[in-house]
């Protein structure tokens, strides 16, 4: 049972693999916080593909267990690599609809650590599910090629709805969406938890 989903610290391997990329010099999230996520996924040819993730320890088993229901409704994920691979690019990453969670990163033109930066915010189908928000009249939407995503009303694959797996089960561990969090903006990519930050 549950063969293929496991949990381990950062050990030195993982480490060299997101040294000075997603852990950044500057990090002030001690390692020992973070967790690597071994898990399997259904991709969008309904194969059985394995994923890897790192997140703060206080939400890797939620994800663990909301990882495991996914698999086992065979919910479709294209791909869940480490940002690393990307060079820690949230928009490249975004761009190729990969699933992630920890990158160090503060929120655009702020100080304030992203809750990415913590490890306690999940993107899923972020090209499906882009980030949308308007600034001074003008729109801003993430990653750049999810245009054709902005409309919620209509129907298409791989869109996040509050009828969503996704949304039911993240809430079940206390996680909030940010598809219906804010008036201001959307994210319908994104999972977090608060945890008094
Ligand atoms: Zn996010």
């Amino acid at each position: 049972m549950n063969t293929g989903f496991y949990v381990s610290e950062i050990d030195e391997k993982i480490f060299a693999r997101i040294d000075g990329k997603s852990y950044k010099k500057n990090c002030s999230v001690p390692l020992s916080e973070l967790r690597y996520l071994r898990l399997l996924h259904k991709d969008f040819r309904g194969e059985t593909a394995t994923g890897e993730l790192i997140c703060n320890k206080a939400i890797a088993d939620a994800l663990t267990d909301i990882f495991q229901k996914l698999f086992a409704e065979n919910y479709p994920i294209e791909k869940i690599r480490l940002i690393d691979e990307y060079d820690a690019d949230d928009e490249l990453s975004m761009r190729d609809n990969n699933s992630s969670c920890f990158n160090f990163r503060y929120v655009s033109h702020t100080n304030r650590i992203s809750l990415h930066g913590y490890g306690l915010a999940v993107d899923i189908n972020p090209l499906y599910n882009p980030y949308i928000k308007t600034v001074d009249g003008k729109k801003i939407i993430a990653p750049a090629n999810s245009v054709e995503f902005e409309d919620r009303t209509k129907n298409f694959p791989h869109k996040i709805d509050e009828n969503d797996l996704c949304v039911k089960l993240f809430a079940e561990h206390g996680f909030l969406w940010g598809g219906n969090c804010w008036d201001d903006e959307k994210d319908y990519q994104h999972f977090f938890v608060e945890m008094g930050r």
